[in-house]
């Protein structure tokens, strides 16, 4: 994997893609109660002048492309096509945002998961790459439990950790936006989408105690915190960096969908025996 990623080649595109196979594939696929599901959700939204619009959907794509490269051929895990708007109404009113209400956005994610359910898949993951949409999913994870069945799993590619001893320590604790992490993998997927001319160092001013990843918070849009768009030093971007966070991004992105693949719900009740 070379990082650089160019859409529906390789082999999550290839063999992976569930909306690639026809009727007739899907019907006939076996154990399809077994299979895993992926519904990627990334945004549409400003990353500062110097990254595209669609950074948070990219990083989405790349990622996976990286984690299926990992996966043998028969692993049974399948992705859809990625929902490219998310919540961003934190950057609301600023060029390029398209932002869903999260009203919208728990309604497609509902509609799509009954909807894979009429196909007879039963796990879910939904994997996000977009901040802003981690607590409403986490709180849909649940609420698409109760409605359709469905084992219904979470994954935040922002949550991984895979910026140590890549990304210094300032910047994995206050680069919350469009800073280094995010624009060297965009630079490894998709160079010639950035500008490196115009890639800002804006790190916000959090006052102690209260940054976006400690335990107490409080609610900003972007325009309160920086006035680039980013938070964090795009400045220290590179392709090198990138390709190294997009091959590590894989390979515990595909760590994690073994185990999720594997998982039985009905075995975590102490009372009953796992088969
Ligand atoms: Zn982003």
């Amino acid at each position: 994997m070379t990082g650089q990623f160019y859409r529906y080649q390789g082999k999550a595109w290839d063999t992976h893609f569930l909306p690639r196979l026809s009727k007739l594939q899907v019907s006939q696929l076996p154990n399809k109660e077994e299979a895993l599901v992926i519904l990627p959700i990334g945004a549409t939204e400003q990353h500062g002048p110097h990254l595209p619009t669609f950074t948070d959907t990219l990083i989405n794509e790349g990622m996976l492309t990286a984690a299926f490269d990992q996966l043998p051929d028969d692993c049974n895990i399948w992705t859809l096509a990625a929902i490219p708007y998310g919540k961003s109404n934190e950057h609301y009113g600023q060029p390029g945002t398209i932002t869903l209400s999260a009203q919208t956005l728990m309604s497609i994610v509902l509609d799509i998961a009954d909807s894979l359910t009429q196909s007879g898949f039963k796990k879910l993951l939904l994997f996000n790459t977009h901040g802003g949409n981690s607590a409403l999913l986490n709180m849909m994870g649940r609420e698409i439990r109760i409605a359709t069945g469905m084992n219904v799993f979470r994954m935040d590619g922002g949550g991984l950790g895979i910026g140590a001893g890549i990304i210094d320590e300032r910047e994995q604790k206050f680069g919350l936006h469009g800073g280094d992490l995010e624009t060297s993998i965009v630079l490894a997927i998709k160079e010639n989408w950035v500008d490196m001319n115009v890639a800002p160092n804006e790190i916000p001013n959090f006052p102690a105690g209260y940054t976006e990843k400690g335990s107490t918070n409080f609610a900003w849009i972007m325009n309160d915190i920086s006035e680039s768009g980013v938070a964090g030093n795009a400045t220290l971007a590179t392709m090198e960096k990138g390709k190294e966070l997009i091959a590590l991004s894989g390979e515990k992105i595909a760590i994690h969908l073994l185990e999720m693949k594997k998982f039985n719900l009905n075995s975590v009740k102490s009372g009953n025996k796992a088969k």
